[in-house]
C-alpha cells in the first residue's frame, strides 16, 4: 500500500457549554492513501461533522482541539497557524459544505467567486490563465460556461452544489472534504452530485473524505467506511468487508436496519438513543444499547484496535473473539 497522504492522529475535540467540557471527537486515529474515498458515519451529534471541521481548522469556540496531529504530504495541519493556514486551506485540503447556498456570496456572479479563489493562492497567475481555470471547473463539474454570469440565486440546489465542488477542487488539493454534501437534494440529484465529486476528485487523484448518513450511497461511493458514535471512532473497515462481515455491533446493527429489496426479513431497529456527550456512560459508551455487551463493557472503554488490513475496531467482544485460537 502507498504511504498515507493524511494521518490523523489521536485527535481530540472538545466544546465547553457552561462549565461542563463534552468531548465531542475523542482520540481518533487514520490514515488515508491518495486517490482513497473514506466514508464517515453516524447520528447526529457523533462527532462526525466536528471531525470534518477540525481537520479543516474551521472549528469555532465553544469547540476547541486539546490533541492531536493531523499530517497532510508531511504538514502537520494542527500547527499551522495565520498565513500559513490560510495559504494551506483550500489549496491543499478543501471543504465541500453541507449548505451550498450558505457558503456562496449570493451578490456575487459564480465565475467571480471562483476567479476570486484562484487569485487569492495563485498570485502569479495571469488573468487569461485565471478565466481559462474557470471555465474549465464550470465543464469538469458538468456545467456550462454560461453559469459563470449567473447569481447563486439563479441555480439550483444540484447546480449550486456543483459550483461547490469546483471552488473546493479549483486549486486541486490533496484532500477534499465533503461535509454531508447532498443533504438538501432529491434521490436523483444526490446520486448526479456524488458522481460529479468522484469523477473531479479522480481526476485530480485526491483523497476524499465524505461525511453523511445514507449508508446506501456511501456503500456505492466510497472505498472505506468509518463509523463514529459519541465522539469516538469505534468501527472501520473497506467497503465490501464492512458489509459483508461487519464487526463491530453497532456496524452489524446499522447495517441490518438498512431494507433490502431482496429479503423480506423484519428491519432490526437500535434500540434506545446515543447519549449526551455531556452525560456519557462509563465503559463502553454503546453498553446500555449492545445486545452483545458484558460486565467488561460496563468498566473499561474499549480501545480502538487494528483488526486486519484498512481495518480497526473498538469493541472487547471483538478483539476476545479475534484473540480466540481457531
Ligand atoms: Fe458492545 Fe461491549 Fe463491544 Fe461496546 S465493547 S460494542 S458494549 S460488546
Amino acid at each position: 500500500m502507498s504511504a498515507p497522504v493524511l494521518d490523523v492522529r489521536n485527535l481530540s475535540v472538545s466544546y465547553l457549554i457552561g462549565k461542563q467540557r463534552a468531548q465531542a471527537a475523542a482520540d481518533i486515529s487514520f490514515t488515508l492513501s491518495a486517490g482513497e474515498r473514506l466514508g464517515i458515519v453516524g447520528e447526529s451529534g457523533s462527532g462526525k461533522s466536528t471531525l470534518a471541521l477540525a481537520l479543516m481548522r474551521l472549528h469555532k469556540p465553544p469547540a476547541r482541539i486539546d490533541a492531536g496531529e493531523a499530517w497532510l504530504g508531511g504538514t502537520d495541519m494542527m500547527r499551522l497557524e495565520g498565513e500559513d493556514l490560510r495559504r494551506f486551506r483550500w489549496s491543499e485540503i478543501s471543504l465541500v459544505p453541507q449548505g451550498a447556498m450558505n457558503s456562496l456570496n449570493p451578490v456575487m456572479r459564480i465565475r467571480r467567486q471562483l476567479a476570486d479563489a484562484i487569485e487569492a493562492h495563485r498570485r502569479d497567475w495571469t488573468r487569461a490563465q485565471v478565466q481559462a481555470r474557470v471555465q474549465e471547473m464550470l465543464e469538469r463539474v458538468g456545467l456550462s460556461p454560461k453559469v459563470g454570469d449567473l447569481y447563486p440565486h439563479e441555480l439550483s440546489g444540484g447546480m449550486k452544489q456543483r459550483v461547490c465542488i469546483a471552488l473546493a477542487v479549483v486549486l486541486e488539493p490533496k484532500l477534499i472534504i465533503a461535509d454531508e454534501p447532498t443533504s438538501a437534494l432529491d434521490v436523483v440529484v444526490q446520486r448526479l452530485v456524488i458522481q460529479t465529486l468522484k469523477d473531479v476528485q479522480e481526476q485530480i487523484g485526491a483523497a476524499l473524505i465524505m461525511i453523511g448518513h445514507d449508508m446506501g450511497l456511501m456503500a456505492q461511493s466510497v472505498d472505506r467506511l468509518a463509523v463514529m458514535y459519541a465522539g469516538r471512532m469505534v468501527d472501520i473497515a473497506p467497503v465490501r468487508d464492512f458489509f459483508h462481515r461487519p464487526l463491530h455491533p453497532y456496524s452489524q446493527l446499522l447495517i441490518s436496519s438498512l431494507p433490502s429489496p431482496d429479503e423480506t426479513k423484519p428491519l432490526t431497529d437500535i434500540p434506545g438513543m446515543q447519549p449526551s456527550l455531556f452525560d456519557l456512560p462509563g465503559g463502553c459508551s454503546f453498553h446500555p444499547r449492545c445486545p452483545l455487551a458484558k460486565e467488561p463493557c460496563r468498566q473499561t472503554e474499549p480501545t480502538f484496535l487494528p483488526t486486519g488490513p484498512g481495518r480497526g475496531t473498538a469493541c472487547h467482544v471483538v478483539r476476545e473473539s479475534l484473540d480466540e485460537p481457531h
